[in-house]
């Protein structure tokens, strides 16, 4: 059996068909109502759970000896949730350990952690002319506020836990993970879903503008939804028990992502710079070094393919009114 959390986001409801499709047991939680839920399959054992609860996480795992967990939950969004809702971040240290607390009492054979590029040291990601971030980039530890903070830690006990209890971990430093599927409204999206969204809307209204958050000038990589899934399953199948960045490494400033959205829309549009909103680092890449030795792989779909696909589908949300859930 594999049981996936956060199954009800964005790559936890990828994640659950790709194990589906595979021809495996799948069973799935989340805290948020069914009708809520990015992906929804019929064939799957599907729990509403709120795994803050150590309860709830025994019941999420209940039968799991011997099974494989994928623990995505998490309370979290782009930019402009994390530096605004630290200390909801931060909560999310209960789902990690109660998960970690209910694997090793179970006797689950692998358990999987969505970690972030958020944990890397700030100091290493000033210039847009980033050096790509290695593995060991996270320490000496200065990560984001917040929900870096919380990832480095959860991550950490993962570490003990196989240490000191023989549980098999995996963690993926996840960079920038974008696709369809996934949330585009509402205070939680991240800037390619946002970016999308915000050219839509120009061209739905006629307006001829689009407001940037930050200076344009800051860069980041984006990772497509499918390597995310690939990654994460050739990690899991490895013997890897350190964490490992899952990222793409073609590195593009903001202003180059709007510029291909607006090529995707066939539109050109004046941009408003917003100074004041959140940014994060000015700079972040994927180094794939380590990947490459360990997996012989590496994300592949480019920035440009990847962007049609989720805008084609952001595009055909707005036009039937679908919306994300807001943040609360
Ligand atoms: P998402 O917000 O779409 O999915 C997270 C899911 O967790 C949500 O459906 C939410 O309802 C659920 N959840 C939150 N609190 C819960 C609780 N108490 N009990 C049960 N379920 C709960 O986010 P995502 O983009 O799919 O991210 C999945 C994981 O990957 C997260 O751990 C995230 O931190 C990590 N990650 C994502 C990215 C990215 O770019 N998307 C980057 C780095 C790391």
């Amino acid at each position: 059996m594999r049981i996936v959390t956060g199954a009800g986001g964005f790559i936890g409801g990828h994640l659950v068909r790709a194990l589906l499709e595979a021809g495996h047991t799948v069973r799935a939680v989340d805290c948020k109502p069914l009708e809520e839920w990015y992906q929804c399959f019929g064939d799957v054992e599907n729990i509403r759970l709120d795994l803050r609860d150590i309860d709830a996480c025994r019941s999420a795992l209940r039968g799991a000896a011997g099974a494989e967990v994928y623990n995505l939950a998490a309370d979290m969004g782009g930019m402009g949730f994390i530096e605004n809702h630290k200390a909801l971040c931060m909560l999310s240290v209960l789902i990690n350990t109660h998960m970690l607390v209910a694997a090793r009492d179970v006797g689950v054979a692998r358990y999987f952690f969505s970690s972030s590029a958020c944990v890397y040291n700030a100091e290493k990601q000033k210039d847009p002319a980033v050096i790509p971030l290695r593995e060991a980039d996270a320490y000496p530890a200065m990560p984001e506020d917040g929900y870096g903070w919380e990832k480095l830690f959860s991550e950490r006990m993962c570490r003990h836990f196989t240490e000191d209890f023989g549980i098999e971990t995996r963690v993926a430093r996840y960079h920038n993970v974008y696709g369809p599927n996934g949330t585009f409204d509402g205070g939680r999206e991240k800037a390619p879903a946002a970016i999308c969204r915000k050219v839509i809307a120009a061209l739905n209204g006629g307006t001829k503008t689009i407001e940037i958050w930050g200076d344009g000038k800051q860069t980041r990589s984006f990772t497509y939804i499918d390597d995310c899934v690939e990654g994460t399953a050739r990690l899991m199948a490895s013997s890897v028990r350190e964490p490992l960045n899952i990222g793409s490494s073609e590195l593009v400033a903001i202003d180059q992502l709007v510029s291909i959205v607006e090529q995707i829309a066939g539109i050109t549009l004046e941009r408003r710079y917003q100074l004041d909103a959140p940014k994060g680092v000015n700079g972040r890449n994927s180094d794939n070094t380590l990947i490459q030795a360990q997996l012989g792989w590496e994300p592949t779909t480019s920035l440009r393919a990847g962007m049609e696909r989720t805008y084609a589908w952001i595009e055909q949300q707005m036009l039937t009114g679908r919306r994300s859930t807001s943040v609360a």
